[in-house]
């Protein structure tokens, strides 16, 4: 096939970001050991790289009280999208582990989801709402799947999306810069740097 070349179209990144931390929640999306870590079943180029972003967005969120949510991509022997990617993430399992530098502190909100969509089957949503949650900061892996499906979700449902580019990692640049651009575009998100968001006092 022909190489082709194209060009991603503008998209702005806001440089400051304002938050009332009582309305946003922090969700960090499936940064388990088999996407980040070596010996990891699917790799992301980059994953570790998003480390410390999130321990700097972690430990923001936690000191000003937002709600701190996390996805776990969860899979049962057999699952269908193991014909898809291979076996990864299986339940119980040292991949299937949130990284120990970002791990859920008692009381944060970690979601078992099956699918891309971190509000499929799950109760993410509920939850969010009966906290008066309306502004999602949202970091992970992987850009293009499930970042981009669980903001789609979220914006769908009216939720606020704001993506900090430098906590998010993809397998290639392309599917990096075509979310951010989607995320813009499509769901009329914010997109920044995790050290662009500054907390309402
Ligand atoms: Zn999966």
């Amino acid at each position: 096939m022909e190489n082709r070349v194209v060009e991603v179209p503008e998209y702005e990144i806001s440089q400051r970001v304002e938050v009332d931390p009582r309305r946003t929640a922090l969700l960090i999306v499936d940064m388990q050991n088999d996407f980040v870590k070596e010996g990891g079943r699917l790799v992301v180029p980059g994953a570790k790289l998003t480390i410390p972003p999130l321990q700097h967005l972690l430990e923001q969120a936690r000191r000003t009280g937002m709600t701190v949510a996390f996805t776990q991509d969860s899979h049962l022997p057999g699952d269908p999208e193991f014909a898809l990617f291979g076996e990864h993430c299986l339940v119980g399992s040292w991949g299937w582990e949130v990284i120990e530098e970002l791990a859920p502190q008692p009381g944060e909100l970690v979601y078992h989801k099956r699918r891309y969509d971190g509000f499929y089957g799950t109760s993410l949503e509920h939850d969010l709402r009966v906290r008066g949650i309306d502004t999602l900061i949202i970091g992970g892996t992987v850009a293009n799947i499930c970042v981009l499906h669980t903001a789609g979700s979220a914006a769908l449902r009216w939720f606020r999306v704001v993506l900090p580019r430098d906590a998010i990692s993809a397998l290639t640049e392309f599917d990096l810069e075509s979310t951010l651009r989607q995320v813009h575009f499509l769901y009329r998100g914010t997109i920044t740097g995790s050290g662009c968001i500054a907390v309402k006092g």
